[in-house]
């Protein structure tokens, strides 16, 4: 018994990440009815300047999406790794380095790597901010971010930044200042409401690249459809072509 005590205690002493219970949303969704974004992760390098120089590697990558997708996954909602590009930042020649505006990122995105119909999440080493959705298709989040640490938030300062710009982007969510919530600025908060929830499934819905659960495996998705929350045919369809 006394054992047990101890653990209960220890376990009481941890903070408590992605708790449920500060969470907002009130239904969940079936796996059928998840909606996949797919996404183009750059990660950006340069030798002659220390902001465009992303530390992040591969596996950093995947550790973030399987977080934000921990997030996003309560909207019914699952961006999915489409490819990540490793590659030089283009440099301007106006390019202001370590004081460079947040305006002037936009430019060091590589002409060859961008495509249509889908989102594209640019990693630099420095910004004026944690993240920023530049418009339209083009987000930017540094490796240094970090944020206030709320109550039952995220564990780890990029994937929260990445969700909450992938929140401006997938349907122009607006901020809401509750310091739990994934709308608030700076916070690790992770909460998404009912109207919000609404709100990105119904822009996911309108755009035609934006795949079901069956449309992404013919595309072959197969990795984002085992990690979906819930059972199905299909999880196990693509369980099989992983292997
Ligand atoms: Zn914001």
């Amino acid at each position: 018994l006394a054992a047990a005590a101890f653990l209960l205690l220890a376990a009481q002493g941890e903070p408590k990440h992605f708790d449920p219970a500060v969470h907002e949303a009130t239904r969940a969704f079936a796996y059928d009815e998840f909606l996949i974004v797919p996404v183009r992760v750059h990660l950006l390098r340069c030798e002659g300047d220390d902001a465009l120089d992303c530390r992040l590697q591969e596996a950093d990558v995947r550790r973030i999406f399987q977080k934000v997708n921990r997030i996003w996954n309560k909207a019914g909602i699952a961006p999915a790794i489409e490819s990540i590009v490793t590659e030089p930042a283009v440099v301007p020649a106006d390019f202001h380095g370590a004081t460079a505006a947040l305006d002037e990122f936009k430019a060091t995105r590589p002409e060859r790597s961008r495509a249509e119909r889908m989102i594209h999440v640019y990693y630099v080493h420095r910004l004026p901010v944690n993240g920023v959705y530049q418009g339209r298709d083009a987000i930017f989040v540094k490796d240094t971010a970090a944020l206030r640490q709320v109550r039952g938030g995220v564990d780890e300062p990029i994937p929260r930044v990445t969700s909450h710009e992938l929140g401006h982007a997938m349907g122009g969510l607006s901020h809401r200042e509750d310091s739990i919530n994934l709308m608030a600025s700076g916070t690790t908060g992770w909460s998404i409401n009912d109207a919000e929830i609404e709100k990105v499934r119904g822009w996911a819905a309108r755009q035609d690249w934006v795949l079901s659960p069956a449309a992404a495996f013919d595309a072959k998705f197969y990795e984002i459809l085992t990690l979906l929350p819930g059972e199905s045919a299909l999880k196990e369809r693509a369980r099989r072509e992983l292997k």
